[in-house]
């Protein structure tokens, strides 16, 4: 990356969410990996940003406060990103807190759903991941179920275990995409889809949230994100230019050995957008 271009990583968890690391080592590793700015973006969570922020402050990083929304729109399971908010907003805090007490009756039926194919122990086990228990994810399920030897890794228990179809996926009621922005906005953030690339529409139903997201006043997309390929990168950023919006940046850092790419460690946004930190 030329010394011009800003290092800036608006996408990544702590253990507040389903990361593996407490929110002061991820600001840490991000300023060791040469990230000017960094947003903690913790699912449905924002319990780690005075601590991350602390210790960016300590490390003359810069820090934004971030948050992921879990959604659902048409059926599938949707992430928004809010940026730069204020963390005090109490329409935020109750409408997230919302989101993780539902989080917990999921997991009971997950660890119901997987006693019958003979998974046992799932609910504790899968806990027993998790810092926050109301903060208990699929990703907290897959480290279980790799440690008693179901898969050899996280990625092989979601393919065999915990997508749509599969014998440990529920259908889970999440917030709507109007839940969200009204949270994000209302807290004075910039709403931003999350990793548009991973969805599982089609192009034309794709090119409709993003129409519906920007009806509602959503005013960026993550063109460059951890799990998005080189032509993903390519396609969204067309995306953004077409329907005007900023384009993101995030790694998705979840965890060492557990992510697709470290913390900062991805593709300078392409040339011609304009990047949502503009807007902060
Ligand atoms: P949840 O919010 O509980 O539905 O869990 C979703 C989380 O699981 C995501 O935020 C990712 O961290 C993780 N995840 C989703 N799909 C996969 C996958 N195919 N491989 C590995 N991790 C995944
Ligand atoms: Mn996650
Ligand atoms: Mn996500
Ligand atoms: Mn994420």
């Amino acid at each position: 990356m030329s010394s011009l271009v800003l290092n800036v990583d608006l996408h990544c968890h702590s253990n507040e969410s389903d990361g593996l690391l407490p929110p002061a080592e991820v600001a840490r590793r991000a300023s060791a990996n040469g990230v000017d700015v960094l947003a903690l973006t913790d699912h449905d969570n924002i319990a780690g940003l005075a601590e991350a922020r602390a210790a960016a402050d300590a490390c003359g990083m810069g820090f934004v406060n971030g948050v992921e929304v879990s959604i659902e729109w048409e059926g599938g399971q949707v992430h928004i990103v809010g940026l730069a908010f204020a963390a005090n907003d109490a329409a935020l805090a109750t409408g997230l807190a919302g989101i993780r007490s539902g989080r917990i009756e999921r997991a009971r039926r997950m660890a119901a759903d997987l006693e019958r194919v003979g998974i046992r122990g799932a609910f504790e086990g899968a806990l027993a991941y998790a810092h926050d228990p109301n903060l208990v994810s699929r990703a907290h399920f897959a480290r279980y179920l790799v440690e008693i030897g179901i898969c050899r890794d996280v990625r092989s228990v979601f393919d065999a275990y915990l997508k749509p179809g599969l014998p440990g996926y529920v259908e889970h009621r999440w917030p709507t995409l109007g839940d969200a922005l009204d949270w994000i906005h209302g807290a004075g953030g910039v709403a931003v889809v999350a990793h548009p690339g991973r969805y599982k529409f089609s192009a034309r139903d794709l090119r409709r949230l993003l129409g519906e997201f920007k009806d509602r006043g959503g005013r960026a997309i993550e063109v460059v994100s951890g799990g998005h390929t080189p032509e993903q990168v390519g396609v969204l950023g067309r995306l953004a230019r077409e329907f005007d919006f900023l384009a993101s940046r995030g790694s998705d850092f979840h965890g060492p050995g557990e992510s697709f790419v470290d913390l900062g460690k991805v593709a300078s946004l392409p040339d011609g957008l304009t990047p949502v930190w503009t807007a902060f």
